[in-house]
């Protein structure tokens, strides 16, 4: 099936993305993911959006586009796929359609993720992880067993540089001027189903997978 999930960040649509992705070998394509790689391999694009992401605000339209249609050229996505984090605007909504329609694969449903802010702050704030083995924590929800450090490997924990509160409030603020407005663009389609992303993960799932049928 091919999928887009929105939701503000943190709310729970990466994790949901990913389980879903193994479970149905749809392809999770995450435009941040991609973008933190270009970063983190010091491309061209990596060092104009650096700054950028690290206080929160969006990369523009143009060079996302750039970055998805990229993903799509590897050719893996025509069993389906999960756009998580994608469209965030409504100019990547029309690119999207111009790609998808090249390609033959229309966009068949898109969940949205509701959770409110104040939970977002709380969840996002408090992410910490293993530099070294990627292990997620969280200080409040699954704190590692020493304060700030790694249960498998010792290392300092870390924290994403744009999930600081003030970033997260300027995350927050982006999702709602310029991603929800995406949002009566598929439900025009029909295409819409909305899931309460602040239920315990395996209940979202649960809904995840209803909202599909
Ligand atoms: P995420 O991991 O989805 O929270 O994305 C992290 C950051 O990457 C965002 O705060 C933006 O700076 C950037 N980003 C990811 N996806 C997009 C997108 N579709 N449009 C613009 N910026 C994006």
């Amino acid at each position: 099936m091919r999928l887009i999930f929105e939701g503000p960040p943190g709310s729970g649509k990466g994790t949901q993305a990913k389980k879903l992705s193994e479970r149905r070998g749809w392809i999770h394509i995450s435009t941040g993911d991609l973008l933190r790689e270009a970063v983190r391999n010091r491309t061209p694009v990596g060092l104009t959006v650096e700054s950028v992401m690290r206080e929160g605000r969006l990369v523009s339209d143009a060079t996302v586009v750039e970055i998805l249609e990229e993903r799509f050229r590897r050719g893996d996505c025509a069993a389906g796929f999960i756009l998580d984090g994608f469209p965030r605007t409504l100019g990547q909504a029309a690119a999207l359609d111009r790609i998808l329609s090249r390609l033959k694969l229309p966009v068949q449903r898109v969940i949205v993720f509701e959770v409110r802010d104040e939970i977002i702050v709380e969840r996002i704030t408090g992410r910490r992880s293993c530099p070294v083995c990627q292990t997620p924590y969280h200080v409040k929800f699954v704190p590692p067993r020493k304060p700030g450090i790694c249960d498998k490997d010792g290392t300092p924990l870390v924290q994403r540089p744009d999930d600081g509160e003030d970033r997260v409030r300027t995350r927050l603020a982006k999702y709602h001027e310029e991603t929800e407005p995406v949002i009566p663009f598929y439900e025009r389609r029909g295409l819409v189903r909305r899931v309460d992303g602040g239920a315990p993960p395996d209940e979202v799932f649960k809904s995840v997978e209803q909202a599909l049928a």
